[in-house]
């Protein structure tokens, strides 16, 4: 890992309570350079009274916590946001070492992590209830919006700076308190933001980061306990519905963002050179890993060898190696694994008639490189077509009409982002209404900012991260009827 100014920043225990601490039965678990695969640290690895603690300590530090001002969270929370960017760089090396991102990549996620505390410390003093009409005349009807209480986050790897801000700060914001578990691959980043937010003066228990190797014991106690009354989850579909399941003994509220599947649409009236560019950007940042990720891209025959030609160009001068490197603009898979499971789906395209135009082989980089990758012939039976492919590989089809191309979009059970390039308003309006989906780009490749809604229908989950409506998922309505009067 690259030298950091301020090592302090480079945490090994958990944080519960305001305190560091070692786990209770002193386990301790290692985490792993992909791009080196050597190791960077051991940390300690929370079981279930760790867990136990982080709930009670949040139960305990939320009366006080919600009955401060909206002014006063959002100073802390401006003061979070201030840190985190005096601290870019240090956090920027600690993101690239654990997950593997080029540089210039983490700060950018850096800096739209902290987006989200900065937008939701002036949302905090925006959070308004209503006077509504009554029917009676002797009656005042009012309502009034609270925080939901103690919750709990449980974040993936793939961003794991900003999958965090997303979900703590619109929580602190209305007054909750949080215990936030990141993915077992990436918690140094979680860690550091939890020193920043010590630094910024955030009372003990509000913020609790819990990392573990037993993700299961871990999710277990924190959607058992009633104490817990929302979770807030991003990760796969698969855990999704599972921690969906868990949490409907206590009936908790849950907010899910999960796996999609995005199509990227090319209409013959598009400009190709701009699609060419939305379609590095949206397939190829953080090597394929987002959720949001151009997964099908769907070409009209008109244009489809005009952009695959042009696609396969600019895709050539993308530079794999390690994110830690000058120049480098693609860095490794998460592991070894994931490795393994986007090769089996090439393969699995290539048997059933597919094509690779680009890439499509391991790289002798080393065991979690893959290189960029892009498939011609594709068609609906392929794996390529119906799941999350969560790595550098485009596959290609070509359509004919616009009748096809939307039932091609919407031929699948995830709905969260869809790309659509086309210079005709009427079919911007008509496709974009008509796309299963939670977030429409309309000639633009990358659509995620704190000012917008991010979020999915189908099953890429429920709730909405960021925008004038990100306090929603973390507050309840109270409806307040007088009489008397
Ligand atoms: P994942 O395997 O579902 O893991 C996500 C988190 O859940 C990790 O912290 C993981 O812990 C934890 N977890 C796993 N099994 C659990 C269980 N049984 N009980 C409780 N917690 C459990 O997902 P991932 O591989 O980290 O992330 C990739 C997925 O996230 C992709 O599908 C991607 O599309 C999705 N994603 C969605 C969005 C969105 O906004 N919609 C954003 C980013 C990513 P461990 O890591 O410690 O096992």
């Amino acid at each position: 890992m690259l030298p950091l100014n301020d090592p302090q920043l480079l945490k090994q225990q958990i944080f519960v309570n305001g305190q560091w601490r070692d786990a209770d039965s002193k386990d301790t678990l290692a985490i792993d350079n992909p791009a080196t695969a050597s190791k960077i640290c051991d940390i300690a690895s929370a079981g279930l009274s760790d867990t136990q603690l982080a709930i009670t300590s949040a139960h305990q530090a939320l009366q006080s916590w919600r009955n401060t001002t909206a002014s006063y969270r959002a100073e802390i929370l401006k003061r979070w946001h201030d840190l985190i960017l005096e601290n870019i760089n240090d956090l920027a090396a600690i993101l690239s070492a654990e997950q593997g991102k080029p540089l210039a990549e983490a700060k950018g996620e850096i800096r739209y992590g902290a987006s989200y505390l900065e937008w939701f410390a002036e949302e905090a003093k925006r959070l308004y209830g209503d006077v509504i009409p009554s029917k009676q005349g002797s009656q005042r009807l009012l309502t009034i919006k609270q925080p939901i209480g103690v919750v709990a986050a449980i974040t993936p790897w793939n961003f794991p700076n900003a999958m965090i801000t997303r979900k703590v700060a619109p929580a602190l914001a209305a007054g909750c308190t949080m215990i936030v578990k990141p993915a077992e691959a990436t918690p140094l980043s979680a860690l550091a933001l939890a020193e920043l937010a010590q630094r910024a003066g955030l009372p003990n228990g509000v913020l609790s980061v819990i990392v573990g190797s037993d993700a299961i014991a871990i999710g277990k106690a924190l959607t058992d306990s009633p104490t817990v009354t929302k979770l807030s989850f991003t990760g796969s579909t698969k855990v999704g519905k599972l921690l969906i399941k868990q949490c409907a003994d206590t009936v908790k509220k849950v907010s899910m963002e999960l796996g999609g599947n995005a199509p990227f649409i090319v209409f013959d009236d598009a400009d190709i050179d701009q699609a060419v560019q939305g379609a590095i950007a949206s397939k190829f940042r953080n090597a394929g890993q987002t959720c949001v990720c151009a997964n099908r891209f769907l070409i009209h025959q008109d244009v489809y060898q005009e952009f695959t030609d042009k696609f396969v160009a600019a895709a050539q001068k993308l530079i794999l190696g390690n994110g830690a490197d000058t120049g480098v603009t693609l860095g490794p898979l998460i592991n070894a694994d994931a490795v393994k499971d986007v090769h089996t789906m090439v393969c699995d395209a290539a048997k059933k008639g597919a094509s690779r135009r680009l890439g499509g082989q391991p790289s002798s980089l080393g065991t979690n490189f893959y290189p960029p990758t892009i498939l011609t012939n594709i068609s609906a039976n392929m794996r390529v077509f119906n799941e999350e492919i969560f790595g550098p590989v485009a596959p290609i089809i070509a359509f004919e009409t616009e009748q096809q191309a939307l039932q091609l979009a919407n031929a699948t059970q995830a709905g969260l982002a869809a790309y659509l390039y086309t210079q005709n308003y009427a079919r911007i309006w008509r496709f974009s209404e008509d796309l299963e989906c939670g977030m429409v780009g309309i000639n633009e490749g990358i659509i995620s900012s704190e000012v917008a809604p991010f979020g999915g229908v189908k099953q890429s989950g429920n709730g909405r991260e960021g925008s004038k409506y990100g306090l929603d998922d973390y507050t309840e309505i109270k409806y307040l009827c007088m009489g008397g009067i």
